[in-house]
């Protein structure tokens, strides 16, 4: 006799243990049946159909009779059981035509069966209940450092720029030596940088170490590419830093350069303070602070005034309305002379670069105070940037 949703009467455990089983015993009964596409066409609507299929009855007979205090219970059940219900009906369809089946239970996946026999024998196994959900893998989101990596390289682009990369592994001339940072300048030492061992045999040029700042791109893109360029630099940068709240020996820079005849300081004021706007709201103002970089002359940091106060002064701020944001200058012309033969010439080509700690901009956007959160890998703190 054809199987019957029955009304329950009783909602303790063993009265829905029992009902459960039946249910399922029914189901695989009338799964050995199936024989054809048109029957399995049949056995999915008696199963799944949403008028009146048997996932809907138990819906109806079971859950929404249940009184107040077994909905719980039974809503569980009922879920586990439409879960259940639908890797049955869709495994036999894929085995009738010839597709292996795999499929998980309780996390542990079955191995794949060949055809409806073997698939049953495992399905019905005491030790596996199909019938109970695997486990799903959450969807990643992006993690709040790269987030705000990529809102910072699509500001440059939008205003023409184009993306480039270069390697971790640096040599001692790429990193240094054509930044205009000569062998032994004290220059050298505001950078702690990571040396790889062994290399004593080599020249110092040619001695590898990790990149310190994302600035030897610049040198490798101008190498690749004659005048005029504009191009950002996304990319990871090492340094021998002990890890606390605010260094860690791995963080991400994003460098920008420009080359092209008469590119003046204007235009690298203009280009940072509509950036800036683009990234931190239009109401921010920007100001330029003379510093020392070896391969920009003259060098600048940049200030934002503070998005928290507004400029009036805070903690964030340090009662300064000011936050130092990145560093800047026009390209020194040392600097293209090791990149002359590509046709820029000092004499005829300037430029700006630009450069800025993702971490840290990340941190003041969103008013985060320890930089290690961001490589612990605590689902509970990157959630919140989902
Ligand atoms: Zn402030």
């Amino acid at each position: 006799m054809a199987y019957t949703v029955p009304k329950l009467e009783d909602y303790s455990a063993a009265a829905l243990d029992k009902a459960v089983e039946e249910l399922k015993a029914a189901l695989y009964q009338e799964a050995d049946a199936v024989s054809n596409e048109n029957k399995w066409k049949e056995f999915r609507d008696r199963w799944m159909a949403r008028k009146n299929g048997i996932l809907t009855q138990i819906n109806d007979l079971w859950l929404k009779a249940a009184p107040g205090s077994a909905k719980r219970e039974v809503g569980a059940r009922v879920n586990q059981l439409k879960t259940g219900v639908a890797s049955i009906v869709e495994a036999k369809h894929a085995l009738a035509l010839n597709a292996p089946v795999t499929f998980t239970s309780q996390g542990i996946e079955i191995p794949r069966a060949k055809d409806w026999e073997s698939f049953r024998k495992l399905a019905t196994d005491p030790v596996l209940d199909i019938t109970l959900p695997g486990i799903r893998r959450p969807l990643g989101a992006e993690h709040p450092v790269i987030k705000t990596m990529n809102e910072i390289v699509s500001v440059f682009r939008a205003m023409g720029y184009s993306v480039a990369d270069g390697p971790e592994i640096e040599t001692d001339y790429y990193n240094f030596e054509s930044l205009n940072f000569p062998p032994n300048h004290p220059a050298r030492d505001t950078q702690d940088t990571i040396f790889i061992s062994g290399q004593e045999k080599k020249q110092q040029r040619d001695r590898l170490l990790l990149r310190t700042h994302t600035s030897p791109v610049q040198i490798h893109t101008m190498e690749k590419h004659p005048p005029p360029i504009r191009v950002v630099v996304p990319g990871k940068v090492h340094r021998a830093d002990t890890a606390d709240a605010t260094h860690s020996p791995i963080f991400h820079q994003v460098e920008g350069l420009a080359v092209d005849t008469n590119i003046t300081f204007c235009d690298l004021k203009g280009t940072l303070d509509h950036a800036m706007k683009a990234l931190f709201g239009s109401s921010v103002k920007t100001r330029f602070y003379p510093s020392f970089f070896p391969f920009t002359e003259p060098s600048a940091d940049v200030q934002i005034t503070c998005f928290k106060c507004g400029g009036k002064g805070c903690r964030l701020c340090k009662m300064s309305g000011w936050i130092e944001l990145l560093g800047c200058g026009m390209v020194d012309p040392n600097v293209f002379n090791f990149v002359e033969s590509n046709g820029y010439d000092a004499e005829k080509v300037s430029g700006f670069a630009f450069g800025m700690g993702v971490e840290r901009i990340t941190m003041l956007k969103y008013g985060i105070d320890d930089i290690q959160l961001f490589y612990q890998g605590d689902v509970r703190f990157l959630e919140q940037f989902a």
